[in-house]
């Protein structure tokens, strides 16, 4: 391989130097991609969460840009307007450049919802180099005309599936149509739900497409396995993995919800494991207590939502667990990419309630490969004919889909009655490579079932 440097991809002196200060010796992918496009003035859309480097991605570019051409912007105006959707991700944005930059002179500022707008609007005054704001308090400003957005001919729009999922994204269209048409514009984001991608069309002209994700990691270095298991019996199923796994030390436990994470939190606590959690509604303190706690080792479980997850980075986590499966199959990349950092081999376990399949379905297309089964798959998880295999259930015969007892959906999903590898019926030890080889057709005939997959997508 060639030995990329940030000095070959055209990065100028008062930066490298910068960098060298922050130990920086090689460019991550996204920047070695990113760096060249954006330098040459070409939009940029990156598909890459935190942690990639992508903050320096876009960072080091946008300062040498401006300041290569030092025009000012004037009164209340910005040369450069960056986007992000929380306060804390603003800030870090806004500290970043501020290292990066620190030999350039540029001004910045940063304009944020939840503190007083004065101090806002006095930095503002003369206009700024760099504008991070988060999209809220930046519109109430643009309204009382305190900002001026018609001189910011570049955009940066970071966490874009971020600022949708908190419902800013028709703030985001507005604040743009106060923008000059002529300008550069980055957009980044880990995932590319549809709303996200019309945005892309809006907003992007020609883009170069960058794309890091930990696909890779995910199908080279997680051992990925997977729970046939009913809504009810995932607590049981998660405390009886946890008392029997001496390994799981680690463990981050994926919520769709921030109540699913309070809830699965409380019970694990009141089950005597130690646990807390991580979301939106969770001050900034209490998360990164809780974070603290984790990295530690003085708590086992960290319970997660995606979003608050976005931001965490932390090595040695021996398991990802995810108690629901997420609607979009990109985010469980993301998830599991939590584990096996640093080429360590790591586990990634799912749970799949029978309402979850078409999430477990998109998710095994995504990654092009199946997750492996413990246990036995519930009867609705088999196609037909293998419902007549010779597995000496007298409940196999019943026709596909047929509704189970519930007795019979106990048996089998609850971890109580049925630990991993254990014998059923007489039959041989069914370990979890035995079920993976009988997997496909499974799989391959569940497929089928469409009105499942659009009723839950
Ligand atoms: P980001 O994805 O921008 O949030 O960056 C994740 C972390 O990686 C931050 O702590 C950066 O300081 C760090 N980082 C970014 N680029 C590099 C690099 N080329 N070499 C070493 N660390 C980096």
């Amino acid at each position: 391989m060639t030995d990329v440097t940030f000095e070959s991809l055209g990065v100028s002196e008062p930066l490298l130097r910068a960098l060298a200060a922050e130990n920086y010796t090689h460019p991550t992918p996204i920047q070695g991609k990113a760096i060249p496009a954006i330098l040459e003035g070409r939009d940029v859309l990156g598909l890459a969460q935190t942690g990639t480097g992508k903050t320096a991605a876009f960072g080091l570019p946008l300062l040498q840009r401006l300041s290569e051409d030092r025009s000012v912007a004037g009164p209340k105006a910005t040369r450069a307007l960056i986007l992000a959707p929380t306060r804390e991700l603003a800030v870090q944005i806004s500290d970043s450049l501020k290292t990066y930059g620190r030999h350039l002179h540029l001004r910045s500022t940063v304009i944020l919802g939840g503190v007083s707008q004065n101090k806002q609007v006095e930095a503002m005054k003369n206009g700024v180099d760099i504008l991070v704001a988060t999209p809220g308090r930046l519109l109430d400003l643009v309204r009382q005309k305190q900002v001026r957005l018609d001189k910011a001919a570049t955009l940066v729009l970071d966490e874009a599936d971020r600022m949708f999922d908190m419902g800013f994204i028709k703030d985001v269209r507005k604040l743009i149509s106060f923008l000059p048409k002529d300008r550069l514009s980055l957009l980044f984001s880990a995932t590319m739900p549809k709303e996200v991608a019309h945005l892309c069309d809006e907003v992007l002209r020609d883009p170069v497409r960058i794309e890091v994700t930990p696909k890779k990691v995910a199908a080279d270095a997680i051992e990925q396995t997977l729970y046939h298991v009913a809504v009810a019996d995932k607590r049981g199923l998660l405390h009886k993995l946890l008392r029997d796994n001496d390994a799981m030390n680690r463990v981050i436990v994926f919520t769709r919800t921030k109540h699913g994470a309070n809830k699965v939190e409380d019970q694990l606590n009141k089950a005597g494991f130690s646990a807390d959690a991580i979301h939106g509604n969770k001050s900034q303190n209490a998360r990164q207590r809780a974070l603290e706690a984790f990295r530690s080792g003085d708590i086992r479980v960290l319970v997660a939502t995606d979003i608050a997850a976005r931001r965490i980075d932390i090595d040695d986590i021996s398991h990802v667990v995810n108690f629901d499966l997420p609607h979009e199959p990109e985010s469980y990349v993301h998830r599991i990419g939590r584990t096996a950092r640093a080429g360590a081999q790591g586990i990634a376990i799912a749970f799949c309630a029978p309402e979850e399949r078409a999430q477990l379905k998109a998710i095994e297309k995504l990654i092009r490969q199946p997750l492996t089964v413990i246990g036995t798959p519930p009867i609705e998880a088999m196609p037909a004919q293998e419902s007549h295999a010779p597995r000496h259930n007298p409940h196999n015969n019943r026709p596909h889909g047929h509704k189970k007892h519930a007795h019979e959906r106990n048996m089998h999903n609850n971890p109580a009655h049925k630990p991993h590898g254990e014998k059923r019926d007489g039959q041989a030890a069914n370990n979890s490579n035995d079920n993976n080889n009988n997997r496909p057709r499974r799989r391959r005939k569940f497929r089928g079932n469409r009105n499942g997959q659009q009723r839950a997508a």
